[in-house]
Formats: structure tokens, C-alpha cells, sequence
């Protein structure tokens, strides 16, 4: 059981520093320890930029608002020190890393998340538990992080990362692209049985009704232009596959 730490997104604003562009506009969530989100919404919108202002990257400047989690204000801590808190991302377009093996990559960061903490045996245990339950091939170890790696494979390859580093709010980045039938249902639930065991606080960005037949969001959220215009439960997934997201 994850400890319950909750997240609130407080009327965040946030441009591009490259060319300055405003993404999220007055944006506000609240996510609980224990919940499952999913934001949907057309291309452009911010989502995946809302994700990776979460986790911390540095492309992305706060011109207001506040991001709390566990009761602090995160805005100012390295992607590092997120992790440490316990975020973790899934990102929509996972980068390859030539030269350093997928192996080492997950001891490291394991490592530097659990410090002193970090047991070595228990961690290959596990990881080879993990890469069987994702059906992945075990070579996917010693190849370097992504390096050739299939769209499906760097998602699985997401999720074995999230399975070593236990964080407690996840942020799933399109986790459904690239998937094939069997690989969605089993990337579905391999988060399912993650949450059942750690009730973590989730945040998926998803396109599609597919990936919440796995996965079953206590709250939707519809995105446009840098911010929340529509909330409701699952039933709104549904209705947004028939109608589109014009009316929204
Ligand atoms: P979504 O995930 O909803 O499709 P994104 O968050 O990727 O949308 O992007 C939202 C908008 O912000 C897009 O117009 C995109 O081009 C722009 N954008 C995202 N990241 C950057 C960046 N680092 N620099 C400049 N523009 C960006
Ligand atoms: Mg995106």
C-alpha cells in the first residue's frame, strides 16, 4: 500500500521557454492518492505538456500557480527529486539512450530513488520476474535503454520501469500507442494489478475508450486549449468516442 499522497495542480500557467508559446492556461486538478484520472482531448492541447511540467522538465517555464504534492510545493524540485517523491512518468515518445544498457539504466535509477535501501539481488529477482509477467525478451536487458526498440517495446519498457521504481503517482503519456491488441490488454492490466497492489495515484492521457477497458478511471477530464472544460466519470469516455470532442 503506496502512502497517501495526493497532488494538486492550482491555476498552473506555463509557457514554452523556446518561443515563449503559453500551454496550460490557469490550469487546476486534483488528484488523490488512490484515484484514477484520464484526460482526453484533441492533439495540442497540453496534455502531454501537462505531464512533463508535473515530472519536472526544464523546457517548460511557471509563469504562475502552484503544483503540490505530499503537501509541498514542487515547482522549483529537479525531475530528480520528483522521483525521489515518487512521480514517474511514462512519456508518449520514449527516448532511445545508445550506450547504456537497460539493465544499468534500472539499477541507477532504482539506486539513486532508494539510496542506502538498494539490495541488489532482490532488484535482477524482480526485474526477471517483471520482463516474464511483460513478456519481453530478456535481451531487452542488455540492449541499450530503447535503442531499436519497437513503439510497443519502449511501452512495455515504460511500464517494467514503473513496476522497479514503485512510485506512487503515475503519469501514463499515451501508453496505448503503438500496442497492438494482446500488448494493450496486457500493458492494461499489468497497471491494473500495480494499482490493486499499491493504490497509487494515476494520471493517464489517452486518446481512446480501448485503453479503459483495461483500465477504469474513477474521473475523465476533457482538455482544450491549455485547460480542463469538461469533468465527469467514466461514462464519459463513451460518450465523447460517439460525439467527438467539437461540443466540448
Ligand atoms: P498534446 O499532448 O495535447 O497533443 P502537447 O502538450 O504535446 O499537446 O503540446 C501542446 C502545444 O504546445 C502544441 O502546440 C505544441 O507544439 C506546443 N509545445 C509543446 N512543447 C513545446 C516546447 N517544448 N516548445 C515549444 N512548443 C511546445
Ligand atoms: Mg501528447
Amino acid at each position: 500500500m503506496g502512502k497517501m499522497k495526493n497532488l494538486k495542480i492550482d491555476n498552473l500557467t506555463v509557457k514554452a521557454k523556446d518561443d515563449g508559446k503559453i500551454i496550460l492556461k490557469d490550469f487546476n486538478l486534483e488528484i488523490k492518492s488512490g484515484e484514477i484520472h484520464a484526460i482526453m482531448g484533441p492533439n495540442g492541447t497540453g496534455k502531454s505538456t501537462l505531464t512533463k511540467v508535473i515530472m519536472g522538465d526544464t523546457n517548460y517555464e511557471i509563469v504562475k500557480g502552484k503544483t503540490i504534492y505530499d503537501g509541498k510545493n514542487i515547482n522549483k524540485m529537479k525531475v530528480s527529486e520528483r522521483a525521489q517523491l515518487g512521480i514517474f512518468l511514462g512519456m508518449q515518445m520514449p527516448m532511445a539512450i545508445e550506450g547504456v544498457s537497460n539493465a544499468d539504466f534500472l539499477r541507477s535509477s532504482l539506486r539513486a530513488k532508494e539510496k542506502d535501501n538498494f539490495k541488489l539481488l532482490p532488484f535482477v529477482k524482480e526485474v526477471d520476474r517483471y520482463i516474464k509477467k511483460l513478456k519481453m525478451d530478456p535481451d531487452m536487458l542488455n540492449r541499450s535503454v530503447n535503442d531499436g526498440f519497437s513503439g510497443g517495446e519502449r511501452k512495455k519498457n515504460e511500464i517494467l520501469q514503473m513496476y522497479v521504481l514503485k512510485p506512487d503517482l503515475i503519469l501514463l503519456d499515451e501508453i496505448d500507442s503503438g500496442l497492438d491488441v494482446d500488448s494493450l490488454k496486457l500493458v492494461g492490466e499489468s497497471v491494473m494489478d500495480y494499482y490493486e497492489d499499491k493504490k497509487p495515484a494515476i494520471l493517464l492521457v489517452t486518446h481512446y475508450q480501448r485503453l479503459l477497458d483495461y483500465i477504469k478511471p474513477d474521473y475523465i477530464h476533457i482538455m482544450n486549449e491549455g485547460k480542463i472544460v469538461k469533468s465527469g466519470d467514466g461514462s464519459l469516455a463513451s460518450y465523447i468516442e460517439k460525439h467527438g470532442y467539437e461540443n466540448e
